[in-house]
């Protein structure tokens, strides 16, 4: 039988053509309809029989033994972004306006070559395997929520949930990752600071609420600066402040907006009340009004401590263990938060930064993934998985 390097290896060619291929076709949020049927096709090829239109676009296969053992589910992203191809290579994107700027399409070519690995290791493993490809990373709500909601994982029970994220922050050869919280909730809010208009040179007849929403955004700022542990991590940022449209016009109203972004669940739900109960009190020291509406993102990425353990050990294996890098916590979030909810599980990021070309940041015109990551990428992938399911049994 071969080994996992084995069949990581010999699908090199096809996982990097499957990259390739989505590459140039990239589909954003909810339309990956072209990518969703490459993988279909790719699955059903495997003789699995996927579910597909899952959550919108989203598809679920499950691999199943026959032998009792564990549920592992292996989860890959699909979509890509409405940013421009910048890049001057074959494979550039031919939908003008769409790129695949995030490394997606790395992603869901990995996933695809992990079923054919398991596929082809199946006689020597026990338990059963659910391969997720889901849509709609990059909004919110995303499509992990929407395919969950769809009934994803209905008359599933999953033990353990894996997956990975191509990364221009580390090094190809590299595996980054950390217990416990790694990525950030992410909620956005609108505020509107409610005064009474008037004449800019009569402001004693006017409820004024652009002061008051200068002072609120001050305000904000010491929430984290002063009523959080310095050891926990949040952000409070306005990022909109919009008010009046004339020289000498007080407004009736100033319209704020901005995310908060939290790690723990207790501290996210402690700083949005107290968001509101700041944003009261200072309207009404200004004899203003404030409302505040929430729109609640992702939640954080948690790994659990004794999966990242096991998955810190599976990559030590493939790139050795001085390659096994501690992450730090990243501020940004992803939707993989919601299939951790559904067991333990720890999400890495693999480095796919091999030079100049492909160091630019995620989301930039230019962003490209090296390609020599990806057989790495199936390699730790498919360990996790096996390793989960106990290993091989023969
Ligand atoms: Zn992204
Ligand atoms: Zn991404």
């Amino acid at each position: 039988m071969d080994t996992i390097h084995e069949h990581a290896t010999r699908l090199t060619e096809k996982t990097v053509a499957t990259r390739r291929d989505l590459h140039m076709h990239p589909e954003t949020a909810f339309q990956e309809v072209r990518t969703a049927g490459v993988v279909d096709a790719r699955l059903r090829e495997l003789g699995l029989t996927p579910r597909t239109g899952v959550g919108g676009t989203g598809v679920v296969a499950v691999w199943d033994s026959g032998r009792p053992g564990p549920t592992v589910l292996a989860r890959a992203d699909m979509d890509a972004l409405p940013v421009p191809d910048a890049k001057d290579v074959p494979y550039a994107s031919q939908t003008p306006g769409n790129a695949h700027a995030c490394g997606h399409d790395g992603h869901t070519a990995v996933l695809l070559s992990v079923a054919e690995t398991v596929v082809g290791m199946g006689d020597a493993l026990a338990g059963r395997v659910v391969f997720v490809f889901q849509p709609a990373e990059e909004v919110m709500p995303g499509g992990a929520e929407a395919m969950l909601n769809d009934g994803a994982l209905d008359g599933l029970t999953i033990d353990h949930v894996t997956g990975l994220h191509l990364s221009s922050q580390y090094p190809t050869g590299t595996v980054a990752l950390r217990a416990g919280p790694a990525m950030a909730a992410t909620d956005t809010y609108d505020l509107i600071v409610r005064g009474r208009g008037g004449h800019a040179a009569r402001p004693q007849e006017t409820i004024d609420p652009i002061v008051a929403g200068a002072e609120l955004v001050q305000a904000l700022q010491t929430l984290v600066s002063r009523e959080l542990d310095p050891i926990d991590r949040a952000v409070i940022s306005v990022t909109r402040f919009e008010a009046g449209s004339a020289y000498n016009v007080i407004p009736q109203e100033a319209h704020l907006a901005g995310t908060l972004r939290t790690f723990e669940a207790d501290t996210r739900e402690r700083l949005r009340e107290r968001i509101h109960e700041v944003a009261a009190s200072v309207a009404a020291t200004h004899r203003a009004e404030a409302d505040v509406q929430w729109t609640s993102g992702f939640p954080a990425v948690v790994n659990d401590p004794a999966e990242a353990d096991r998955l810190r050990a599976v990559a030590a294996r493939v790139v050795g263990p001085e390659r096994v890098l501690e992450m730090a916590p990243i501020m940004g979030g992803d939707d993989m938060a919601y299939w951790l909810q559904a067991a333990p599980g720890c999400y890495a990021f693999v480095g796919a930064s091999g030079g100049e070309a492909t160091a630019w940041p995620h989301h930039h015109p230019n962003f490209d993934v090296d390609e020599a990551a990806l057989p790495i990428a199936v390699e730790v992938l498919a360990s996790s998985v096996v390793d989960a399911l106990g290993g091989p049994t023969g």
